[in-house]
């Protein structure tokens, strides 16, 4: 590698809205986000998100969609 045209590989934090935090490596040293493996609903397989807002039953109710979808 060519010296002086990377940038710094250093240890970042990163720390989630819900409170997890784990160590990555980043050209920045801390970084925030809102969703992590621990918390986003595709890795939890849990919808908190999604009902807590309630746009699915919203969108449901609206085209007249019975709440249990068969698939
Ligand atoms: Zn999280």
């Amino acid at each position: 590698m060519k010296t002086g045209i990377h940038p710094q590989h250093k240890v970042a934090t990163v720390s989630c809205s819900c409170g997890n935090s784990f160590v990555t490596g980043s050209v920045k040293e801390d970084i925030k986000v809102e969703f992590c493996s621990e918390c986003h609903p595709f890795y939890t397989g849990k919808q908190k998100f999604a009902q807590a807002d309630g746009r699915v039953d919203r969108f449901n109710k609206k085209y007249g969609l019975k709440e249990d979808i068969q698939e």
